[in-house]
């Protein structure tokens, strides 16, 4: 842009020159002209004021007058004609060369007017004159001549002269042009730079320097605008970044879909949720069951221009529950989708555990308050015996206390399942606790006609409520005496292992069919029922075995098969001051029950 800047100004300004020398040139040519004319007119003035001398000797006089004309530094030509145009003297030709000159231009003007001029080449000499010529009436004419030659050289060497003046001042109007057209560039270039700048992203380019007028007014605008945009850049990147942090740390998947359901944002939480870790913007919403599911739930949206809400399930491996909300977004040219995915199948399972919570409780208070009911109608009804009443006060005693179990042992639940924490934790040698639990339940073994043993290595400390570590181990053992056979026998063992406490409570007993296992820790789930009633279970004793081992980081298993007998296996970390030292395994001797 500089350049052409300079080369038109350049070539604007050397055609003004061009056409300003030209008419200098042609001003010039005419004063020397008329220059010339007036130098002619003068030396004929002077011959005419001579004429009767010269009419004596014509050719004398014209040669004398040649003469004293180039003393003079006047090259003048002389000629003298008579009436009918013959010469009879001419400075510059011998006799025997010269024409009648009677039809010559400026003889003819001058037989009309006094006084005629022209400029033509010679016929008798045979170079251009410039010539002027006066008449003499009735004496002839008098003409002087000039070669035009002396003029060429004046205008050639003139035209040179310009020519060159010309050229140097065409040079210097480029210089100055170049200078001024770099002043004049610097703030548009600078400019340009800026707005490429901005153009590829980098929203920090301004104009610097100070510009006076336009320029520094579009300059200053520049910045002012290079500023504002780069500050709503900011403002919409900051807001970005703010919503890109609120979608990835959401608990629900987002997924936004162009219109040919290519995706065009997805956070962690919905790669996680689709099982679709390679997904990303860009790609087709393509891949398992479930994406295309869900990509069926966009278009459906899309389509209909309405927000759809489905419920979605995926069987890959386990089942799984997804509510999906699809929605469209309409934008200026085309219409997108947006999805919400939230796995709800832990919900789901809550619900449907607390449905089935509410309908174990009313059943199994129903039991023992229908049985209660009965009882007090026929001791009611009618006078009974004293060996009736009896028995009815005890089926009383028995429903009663069984309501006050399964009473106790929900309570006892819903505290565990409420406390994160317990904050009764205290150091708690295991084999102690083990001890106390085993000896309560000695009435029970007896009755039940089965031998408990314990095998336990001394020192074990847990953290935990002595209270809770009884309770745990005195469901186990109530249990492994009661599902156990006549004459059967229960081990109770506790030793050290890497960092954890592990009691056993391995039986003789009926033992347990492998379907059962997974959910035998689950509330009120009974193996046989009736069984269970009979000896006054509530279906809740390992369930609160398996929340007090979590209460305490631990854990608790079963290896069991019917007919063989059951080991529980339950894992409690030791406490903080054991964890440093791990004793070699150390038995006591058995304890009896
Ligand atoms: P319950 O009060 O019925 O004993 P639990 O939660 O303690 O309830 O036990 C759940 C079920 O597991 C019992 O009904 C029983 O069928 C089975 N069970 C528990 N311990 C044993 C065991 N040692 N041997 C065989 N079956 C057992």
């Amino acid at each position: 842009m500089r350049k052409r800047l300079v080369m038109t100004t350049t070539l604007i300004i050397a055609a003004g020159f061009l056409a300003a020398f030209f008419l200098v040139a042609l001003v010039v040519q005419q004063q020397y002209r008329q220059e010339f004319s007036k130098r002619l007119d003068a030396a004929l003035a002077v011959m005419e004021a001579q004429s009767d001398d010269i009419l004596e000797d014509p050719q004398r006089f014209a040669e004398l007058l040649n003469g004293y004309l180039e003393d003079s530094g006047e090259d003048m030509r002389v000629t003298v004609l008579d009436p009918d145009g013959n010469v009879l003297g001419d400075s510059e030709t011998e006799e025997g060369e010269r024409e009648n000159h009677l039809d010559r231009p400026e003889i003819q003007q001058a037989l009309r007017t006094g006084r005629g001029y022209d400029i033509r080449e010679s016929d008798s000499v045979g170079i251009p004159y410039f010539y002027a010529a006066v008449y003499l009436p009735g004496q002839g004419y008098l003409r002087a001549a000039m070669p035009f030659s002396v003029l060429n050289e004046v205008l050639s060497q003139m035209w040179l002269s310009m020519l060159a003046c010309m050229a140097l001042g065409i040079a210097a109007v480029y210089i100055a042009c170049s200078i001024n057209a770099r002043k004049l560039m610097e703030p548009l270039a600078k400019l340009t730079s800026a707005a490429r700048r901005i153009a590829g992203g980098d929203y920090s380019g301004r104009v610097e320097g100070k510009y006076k007028g336009e320029v520094g007014e579009l300059a200053f605008s520049f910045n002012v605008m290079a500023k504002n945009t780069q500050q709503a850049m900011q403002n919409l990147q900051a807001k970005q970044q703010q919503l890109e942090g609120v979608l990835q740390g959401m608990d629900d998947g987002v997924i936004a879909v162009d219109e040919r359901g290519r995706v065009l944002f997805l956070n962690q939480k919905a790669r996680v949720l689709l099982g679709c870790r390679d997904l990303r913007a860009g790609l087709p919403m393509e891949g398992n069951l479930l994406v295309r599911r869900i990509a069926r739930v966009m278009e459906d949206a899309m389509r209909r221009g309405e927000p759809l809400h489905e419920d979605v399930t995926s069987s890959n491996g386990e089942e799984r529950q997804y509510t999906v909300y699809a929605a469209p977004v309409s934008g200026q040219k085309r219409v997108t989708a947006l999805a919400v995915i939230a796995d709800v199948t832990r919900m789901r399972r809550l619900e449907q555990m607390r449905s089935e919570f509410v309908a174990n409780v009313t059943h199994e208070l129903k039991t023992p308050l229908t049985s209660i009911r009965g009882s007090i109608e026929l001791l009611k009804s009618a006078d009974r015996d004293e060996e009736t009443r009896r028995y009815f006060y005890d089926v009383l005693d028995i429903e009663a206390e069984r309501l006050h179990h399964l009473i106790d042992d929900m309570l006892t639940l819903s505290q565990i399942e409420n406390a994160k924490e317990d904050p009764t934790l205290v150091q708690c040698d295991a084999a102690e606790e083990i001890q106390k639990a085993v000896a309560r339940l000695a009435r029970v073994a007896e009755s039940n006609q089965v031998a408990v043993r314990c095998s336990l290595e001394p020192g074990i400390t847990v953290e935990c409520s002595p209270q809770r570590l009884q309770q745990v181990i005195g469901n186990l053992v109530e249990n492994a005496i009661k599902y156990n056979v006549p004459h059967g026998a229960v081990t109770v063992t506790a030793v050290r292992q890497r960092q954890m406490a592990v009691i056993r409570v391995a039986d003789t007993g009926i033992g347990i069919a492998p379907e059962h296992i997974p959910r035998l820790f689950e509330r009120f789930y009974r193996v046989d029922t009736s069984r269970s009633r009979e000896i006054g279970g509530t279906g809740l004793g390992l369930s609160i075995v398996k929340h007090i081992a979590a209460l305490y980081r631990g854990d608790v298993s079963v290896e069991s098969a019917p007919g063989r007998g059951s080991t529980f296996t339950l894992r409690l970390p030791l406490a903080a001051s054991e964890k440093s030292f791990e004793k070699p395994q150390e038995k006591s001797p058995d304890v009896p029950a």
